[in-house]
């Protein structure tokens, strides 16, 4: 039986009294590649934020490989945020860039260089090394910013629409990428995305939002071919 990487158990969250996240309930297991997907303020940014720790939760647990990380900071949970790429430090090279978080958490120089190294064949950046983000065209940007993820080693990747900054194109070849990634690290990965073409192309799981609540879990196939409401058929059916 596959391991459990993820567990949400109850998960709330309010903001002034208002409650926006109802209470989601959600097992991932390890190596899967799960994708929230749901209209605009549905609550997408916000779980992955609380799953990350970067947002307190009002009411719930978070557990990932089985341990409660639901009051952990952020560096502590075997996490990874991947964040768009216009997050990069501009007047940092692309090592830099890649090595900063490691270097913030002492990890050893001659460490830091073989990660940053492994990180950067596996991204096909290694000729990038030297450069400034600036001098990147926005598919290389958005490498380096996963970079910045693959060399903490987390248990799990957390993407926030991390290609809804690039234009038609780039978007495919990056979706492509992120793709081939997953089956090269063979990690957990928690993508959020709008576009329900780059929630089908990618998931071996489908979480479909709406308004802070979970209308349906399944493989890409099944809220497609049997979504279990309205809302998911119109949804997942519509064009972009
Ligand atoms: P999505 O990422 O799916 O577009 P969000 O998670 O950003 O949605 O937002 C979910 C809901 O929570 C929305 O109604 C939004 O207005 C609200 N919200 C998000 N962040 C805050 C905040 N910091 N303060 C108050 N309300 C917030
Ligand atoms: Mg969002």
């Amino acid at each position: 039986m596959a391991k459990n990487s993820m567990r949400l158990t109850g998960v709330r969250k309010s903001y002034g009294g208002l409650e926006v996240i109802h209470g989601i309930d959600l097992d991932v297991q390890e190596g899967a590649f799960v994708v929230f997907v749901g209209p605009s303020g549905c609550g997408k940014s916000t779980l992955l934020r609380m799953i990350a720790g970067l947002e307190e939760v009002t009411d719930g647990e978070i557990a990932i490989k089985g341990r409660d990380v639901t009051d952990l900071d952020p560096s502590d949970r075997g996490i990874a945020m991947v964040f768009q790429s216009y997050a990069l430090y501009p007047h940092m090279s692309v090592r830099e860039n890649l090595g900063f978080g490691l270097k913030m958490a002492r990890t050893d120089a001659g460490e830091i260089e073989a990660r940053v190294r492994a990180a950067s064949a596996i991204l096909k950046i290694d000729h990038l090394l030297d450069r400034r983000p600036g001098q990147l065209s926005g598919g290389q940007r958005q490498r380096v910013a996963i970079g910045r993820a693959i060399v903490r080693k987390p248990d799990v990747f957390l993407f926030d629409e991390p290609l809804s900054n690039l234009d038609a194109e780039l978007r495919v070849s990056m979706r492509i990428e992120i793709a081939r990634l997953h089956r090269e690290l063979g990690n957990t990965m928690i993508y959020v995305t709008h576009d329900q073409t780059e929630a089908m192309t990618l998931a071996d799981k489908i979480v479909v939002l709406r308004d802070g609540k979970i209308e349906q879990v399944g493989s890409p196939r099944e809220v497609y071919e049997d979504p279990a409401n309205i809302f998911v058929a119109g949804f997942i059916g519509s064009p972009r």
